[in-house]
């Protein structure tokens, strides 16, 4: 079996292909095929292990962790594409949805109204329009726009 190391510790983890994954969840998962950073196998793991307690969720990890960080939270369905993300991308999301989140609840727009104009300036359709799924540009945009006020 493969190992890696969390946190300090050398974990054996499952050898990782489609079936695995489906037994291990005991539902579909779509799984993301390699590292999109460093090439590296993907394993999936207890989130305790990655963040010292547990929140309910498994995630794919980088087999390189913690060298390469990259990370993605299980979906509890088959119908959301998995992309893994790296720390830095994964604070750039943290920041945007904050910001995001901040002016919408204290402006005029609902939640929903403000996603609408969100995909709207940002040239992308409703459905593609999640912050979890934005690349580090897509956050920077949603930062800039925030600090432009068109949320309130
Ligand atoms: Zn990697």
């Amino acid at each position: 079996m493969p190992r890696i190391r969390l946190r300090g510790l050398d974990i054996e983890v499952e050898e990782i292909n489609d079936q695995t994954f489906e037994e291990l969840l005991g539902r579909k998962v779509s799984v993301p095929a390699n590292c999109s950073y460093c090439g590296g196998n993907i394993n999936i793991v207890e989130d305790k292990l990655i963040y010292g307690q547990t929140y309910g969720n498994q995630l794919f990890v980088c087999e390189n962790w913690p060298k390469c960080n990259a990370l993605a939270k299980v979906p509890p369905n088959n119908t959301t594409p998995v992309a893994l993300a790296d720390r830095i991308l994964r604070q750039a999301r943290v920041a945007a949805h904050n910001a995001f989140d901040r002016q919408w609840k204290r402006g005029k727009l609902t939640r929903s109204q403000a996603y609408e104009k969100l995909s709207r300036l940002m040239s992308i359709s409703r459905a593609e329009c999640h912050i979890s799924m934005f690349d580090i540009h897509q956050c920077q945009e949603v930062i800039f726009l925030c600090a432009s006020g068109e949320f309130q």
